[in-house]
């Protein structure tokens, strides 16, 4: 899963980030309020880690924004301050849990796996991602564009479901090896390349309006 943390003790973010990707999670850190929300407004996370003292915006407020930008993304805020008060104003601007500073990573990961299970529940009750004329089905298994079935491998299927999870947005191809193939990330470096040739080809090939793009020296991404 894709997961936001906004800390700005650097060490602390640098340890959470290393415990979540030992875990296969794709992890992108942010030190400031400001830069956290315009992250966290891309609404491709399946979760964002919030501490409350942050420069700039604190995260009581960029968890209010969040929420009134209609981003639905669970929030676990990290507080130095176990205060009742601190807690229920975390859970009143929309957060889902919340931590209090020092915790035990081993509390993290429990809390973070708790509200990713979750996430992953409401997701599956969405069982078509569709990005214009092509629909991907996550309960049979099956890719049409427009009428036509296209047949995918399972490794090409989980490539597209990725890019259809995050439609317009770029992905890059350490962001696509995590979440795809997860493992040995070094020896896999034409894997992505070549995998969206074969997507492309099947998805594409024929189409006046092609759906998947290459942005040049980041990655890609399909048209919402
Ligand atoms: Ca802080």
């Amino acid at each position: 899963m894709h997961i936001l943390v906004v800390e700005d003790e650097q060490r602390l973010a640098a340890l959470v980030r290393r415990v979540l990707v030992e875990e296969r999670h794709a992890v992108d850190v942010a030190h400031d309020g400001d830069t956290g929300l315009d992250l966290a407004d891309s609404d491709t996370y399946d979760l964002v880690i919030l501490d409350v003292m942050l420069p700039g915006t604190d995260g009581f407020e960029v968890c209010r924004q969040m929420r009134a930008d209609g981003v639905e993304t669970p929030v676990l805020m990290l507080t130095a301050r176990g205060a009742v008060e601190d807690r229920v104003a975390g859970l009143n601007v929309g957060a889902d849990d919340y931590l209090v500073k020092p915790f035990a990573l081993e509390e993290l990961l429990a809390r973070v796996n708790a509200l990713l299970r979750r996430r992953k529940g409401s997701l599956e009750t969405s069982t078509e991602l569709r990005a214009k004329d092509l629909t991907l089905d996550l309960v049979r298994h099956e890719v049409r564009r427009g009428n036509r079935i296209i047949e995918l491998t399972a490794k090409e299927f989980a490539l597209l479901e990725y890019l259809m999870r995050h439609p317009g947005q770029v992905l890059t191809r350490t962001q696509i090896t995590d979440h795809v193939w997860r493992y040995d990330i070094d020896a896999l470096s034409n894997v992505v390349d070549t995998y969206i040739h074969y997507v492309r080809d099947k998805v594409d090939k024929g189409h006046g309006t092609p759906l998947i793009k290459t942005v040049r020296g980041v990655g890609y991404k399909i048209d919402a």
